[in-house]
């Protein structure tokens, strides 16, 4: 199949996530932080996640790693768009239920409130795991050993390095409704993990 059609996927994708989160990083900048653990490693951590979300767009627009290319198929390229498709849903759910108590890193701000509801109800991360199947879909989708994989491989490290930090800010915040909510949920998938 022609490569370009992954290409437009690709590109499509990355667009609607970016107008996806837009608004929400624009809002996110008028409310007071009160916490801040944006230390260095959560700085090189999201450089990274950045850098492996950008990939897949300079292979779009240049050869630089046409090294790695290899021949598109149609049934990962299906896969990879219903991947799409429920990725980025659950990223414009999670950030509606989020709301302003979204931030980029790991902050408490203002009047924070801690979400349980809408697709917080199960899991604790449900942005986590729409990033997750944004980047399966990107690996599945995007036919080069190089760019396939980048984001997978550098939002899975911010994902395995901050988890469990963000997790300890949110019980320093929230106390025992926070060790309630865990021990009522999951972190990715509900019911299993
Ligand atoms: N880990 C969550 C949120 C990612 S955004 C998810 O995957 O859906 C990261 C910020 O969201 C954290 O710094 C924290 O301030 C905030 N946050 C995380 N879980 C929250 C919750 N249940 N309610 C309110 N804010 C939350």
């Amino acid at each position: 199949m022609n490569p370009w059609i992954a290409k437009a996927v690709v590109l499509a994708a990355s667009v609607v996530m970016v107008v996806i989160r837009a608004p929400y990083g624009s809002r996110s900048r008028r409310v007071k932080v009160v916490t801040d653990r944006k230390g260095r490693l959560e700085v090189i951590l999201l450089s990274l996640a950045m850098l492996g979300f950008f990939i897949p767009l300079i292979w779009i627009a240049s050869p630089l790693f046409s090294f790695a290319d290899y021949p598109l198929r149609l049934v990962p390229l299906v896969m990879g768009v219903v991947c799409f498709f429920l990725g980025l849903w659950l990223f414009h759910r999670s950030h509606v239920d989020l709301g302003d108590n979204w931030s980029i890193t790991l902050q408490v701000r203002e009047q924070h409130r801690l979400v349980t509801g809408g697709v917080y109800r199960r899991i604790r991360h449900p942005m986590y795991t729409a990033l997750f199947l944004y980047s399966i879909g990107q690996l599945l989708v995007l036919p080069n050993w190089v760019a396939g994989p980048s984001y997978l491989v550098t939002f899975g490290i911010l994902y395995a390095l901050r988890v469990r930090a963000e997790e300890r800010m949110m019980l320093e915040a929230f106390g025992s409704d926070y060790a309630t909510y865990m021990g009522r949920t999951r972190r990715l998938v509900p019911g299993v993990w």
